[in-house]
């Protein structure tokens, strides 16, 4: 019923030069956005000509970050305004690298989400615990709170059309993936908490991805699961090769 979506994020990876030439070497290729949502999110700086070149495609093309305010004196940041101007369609929000190294908070993710809203943008909202959390059995505790936060004051007309990724840290670019099982129960987990603050048909519609170690040989069984509905992928996004594995296995 809920369309997969299958997200690359680039991280701060690939020349201008590379960047181009895998958008023009994927762009006929993408399966029908009837059939899956395909989206890079890219580096800031190469936005509008990605956009540029995937435009009237099925390919989508997303940001990494961007500041809670429209405009202002904030050195460096690119605004929810400006990402619109360029007919970007989605954002990743509160993405662990980000909470980690530049210590963005469940609040500043929460008015980013608004701003995303207020734009048009899209927003993928990133969640994940730590291992040390794991293993202490605080996931879903975790979890749960960074979703309860980043969705504070929305509806659930607003709500069901945005995207969550739930991302266990300690999977991320280090070949190591959350069973498929396990990346099932706390996506289904987060559905849970979708359900209670938004009611039954919001947690029905709302599309949540696995993120950590996703490559071609382990999207099937991912997608198989009854609440992962798309996959947001680090490292196996950058080869064209297996971007298009990923997307059509989707
Ligand atoms: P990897 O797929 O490289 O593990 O990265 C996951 C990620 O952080 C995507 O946002």
């Amino acid at each position: 019923m809920r369309k997969p979506i299958i997200a690359g994020n680039w991280k701060m990876y690939k020349s201008f030069e590379e960047a181009c030439q895998f958008v023009e070497a994927v762009r006929e290729q993408i399966p029908s956005e009837d059939k899956v949502d395909a989206v890079i999110c890219a580096p800031t700086l190469y936005l509008p000509t990605l956009v540029d070149i995937a435009s009237e495609t099925d390919l989508a093309i997303g940001a990494q970050n961007m500041h809670y305010e429209n405009e202002g004196a904030f050195t460096g940041e690119i605004s929810p305004s400006q990402l619109s101007s360029i007919n970007v369609d989605y954002v990743i929000l509160g993405h662990s690298e980000r909470r980690e190294y530049f210590n963005e908070t469940d609040e500043a993710v929460n008015k980013k989400v608004a701003a995303a809203l207020l734009a048009g943008i899209v927003p993928i909202i990133c969640c994940g615990e730590t291992l040390e959390e794991r293993e202490s059995g605080n996931t879903e505790q975790k979890v749960s709170g960074q979703i309860k936060a980043a969705l504070n004051g929305f509806s659930a007309e607003e709500v069901e059309h945005m995207v969550i990724a739930y991302e266990p840290i300690w999977a991320i670019g280090t070949g190591k993936t959350a069973t498929a099982d396990d990346a099932n129960q706390v996506c289904g987990a987060i559905r849970q908490v979708v359900e209670e603050l938004f009611g039954k048909d919001c947690a029905e519609k709302i599309r949540i991805q696995y993120g950590g170690s996703v490559k071609p040989e382990n999207i099937e069984e991912l997608l198989s699961k009854e609440h992962i509905d798309g996959a947001l992928v680090g490292g196996a996004s950058l080869q064209v090769e297996s971007y298009l594995a990923l997307v059509t296995k989707a």
